[in-house]
């Protein structure tokens, strides 16, 4: 089996397997277990993790409580911990060919999609920097006296336990690791299992950056285990969770007990709404076509965000669907790392047989497939072997059906209709989750009025999947609680405190005796 370590560089099996990291020290699992990580494009085996347990979870979150309480991160000047952030930045720069093609075998993305995730970790970490540098350090609150000398302040939460999925591995760590120590946090990080090899490398990055033992910890492993005791652990102040619904609600209610701060970012069933005068002209047309096919299909639709409810207005149906199903067949689909790949598999084969499965349903409930809606023929770039399927477009589809309401996670774009504007909101609204949804118009007032009206953590206008590191990022809803990104991202990870000073202390004579 060819080998590469979990960090991508020393062809060591043997360090590979050391991917837990406690206080500074990289370790194999306690209980010496290991797992194979797969390349969804053939189903082989190419690196091997150490296997995480809760032993593991319970030392990486001692020593991230010992880092906090008796460390200096906490209290390092506001600069220093912005230049340690930046160091980062720089160093992910550096090593952007290894890790975005890291994250390609590992999450079966392409090539140039793994080398623009790291683009967007590096431009996280000096958005946070940025953003601690130009702070004041407190705000000064008016008392209405000038013998009250009042502050309000921030302080880190503690130690923060950060668990992400597979989906976009690097980038969802680092949108909790960032602001986590830029507000001088500790943790303990535990990526997806499937996924876990550019999350080893980042922790590499942050070793390199100087960052001081115990600040930044690591353990690979399953959710039901590692996952489930970092959300009850008593020694945890924080949990940021980002993944599915199901895993998102254990975790809340793991954390209820201790009364943890929790922050979930969790599923989407994200609307498209298309008005007909979008496409009046051809350029119009071709756009938003463009957009949807990227919407839908990008990363094999394997986005929290993706735009999987395509919801057209009826004259424009028939146009605006059958060239979008024609652009959907020809995508070009294979291993990520070939020229010319366009979109790479799922990312497991349970990913797979789980889109397979809803797409069976769908057809069962009398929806039509205009593209799509099976596995691709093998081919040199595509190995029979891999978790390939192809992008597919489901018309005639209404709220009934489960591929409408469920999040599938894989190509698949529905298609409902409306005729007139407030039928579009109705069923852009129409979901439990509320994680984003782009309005696609000509006419400026109304791209404003069914933005405004629409329940969804982010509204693109005449756009699709664009984010910000300035914007906060986050859903309404079942989507989940809490932002990242922006000011409000950073806020997650502090706590307020008011220093209320007395000037001249006198008796207040409340009690006369
Ligand atoms: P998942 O819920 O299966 O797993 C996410 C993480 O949680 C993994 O690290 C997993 O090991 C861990 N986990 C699982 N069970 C757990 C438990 N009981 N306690 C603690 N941790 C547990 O999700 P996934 O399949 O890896 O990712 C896909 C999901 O993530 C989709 O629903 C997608 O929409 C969501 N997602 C949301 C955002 C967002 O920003 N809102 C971003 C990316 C992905």
């Amino acid at each position: 089996m060819a080998r590469i370590t979990a960090d991508g560089t020393a062809p060591q099996a043997e360090r590979a397997q050391r991917t837990v990291h406690v206080g500074g020290e990289w370790r194999a699992a306690s209980s010496g277990a290991t797992r194979e990580i797969v390349d969804p494009a053939d189903a082989r085996p190419f690196a091997v993790v150490a296997e995480g347990d809760e032993q593991d979870a319970d030392l990486a979150v001692a020593a991230a409580r010992r880092a906090f309480d008796e460390g200096p991160w906490p209290h390092t000047p506001v600069a220093e911990r912005a230049a340690l952030l930046r160091r980062v930045a720089a160093l992910l720069t550096r090593d952007r060919e290894r890790i975005g093609l890291l994250e390609s075998r590992d999450a079966g993305k392409t090539v140039e999609e793994g080398r623009v995730d790291v683009d967007c970790v590096a431009d996280a970490f000096r958005y946070f920097a940025d953003l601690i540098a130009a702070e004041a350090p407190g705000r000064v609150v008016d008392a209405g006296t000038p013998d009250i000398h009042s502050v309000v302040v921030h302080e880190p939460v503690g130690v923060c336990a950060l668990i992400t999925p597979w989906n976009y591995p690097l980038l969802q760590a680092s949108w909790k690791v960032a602001p986590a120590l830029a507000a001088g946090n500790t943790f303990v990080l535990k990526p997806s299992e499937i996924t876990p090899l550019t999350t080893v490398a980042l922790i590499g990055l942050l070793v390199e950056a100087g960052l001081p033992a115990g600040v930044a910890g690591l353990v690979t492993g399953p959710g039901h285990t590692v996952g489930a005791r970092l959300a009850e652990h008593p020694g945890v102040d924080l949990v940021s969770f980002t993944g599915g619904l199901t895993s998102g609600v254990k975790v809340a209610r793991a954390a209820a007990d201790t009364v943890k701060k929790v922050a979930l970012e969790l599923g989407g069933k994200n609307p498209n709404v298309v008005f007909a005068d979008a496409c009046a002209t051809d350029e119009g047309f071709d756009t938003a076509v463009d957009q949807a096919l990227n919407a839908a299909f990008l990363h094999s639709g394997q986005v929290c965000s993706a735009g999987s409810r395509l919801i057209v207005e009826e004259p424009l149906r028939e146009r605006f669907v059958a060239e979008l199903a024609r652009r959907a067949a020809r995508i070009r689909l294979g291993r990520g790392t070939e020229d010319g790949v366009e979109c790479g598999p799922l990312v497991s084969a349970a990913q797979r047989a789980r889109t397979e499965e809803y797409v069976a349903s769908a057809l069962a409930e009398g929806a039509l497939s205009r593209c799509g809606g099976r596995r691709p023929e093998p081919s040199a770039v595509r190995p029979a072997e891999g978790y390939f399927y192809e992008p597919t477009v489901l018309d005639h589809c209404h709220r009934e059906m489960r591929v409408v309401r469920e999040e599938v996670f894989g190509p698949v774009l529905t298609v409902e209709t409306f005729r007139t504007e407030d039928e579009a909101v109705a069923l852009a609204n129409d979901t439990e989750y509320g994680l984003a949804g782009a309005v696609w118009t000509a006419d400026a007032g109304r791209a404003r009025r069914v933005a405004g009206r629409l329940r969804h953590g982010t509204v693109w206008i005449n756009d699709f999947h664009p984010y910000l590191p300035q914007a906060e990022w986050g859903g309404f809803g079942k989507s989940g609680t809490g932002r990242e990104l922006g000011p409000a991202g950073l806020a997650e990870y502090r706590e307020s405190k008011h220093v209320y000073q007395n000037l001249a202390p006198k008796p207040v004579r409340w009690f006369t005796g």
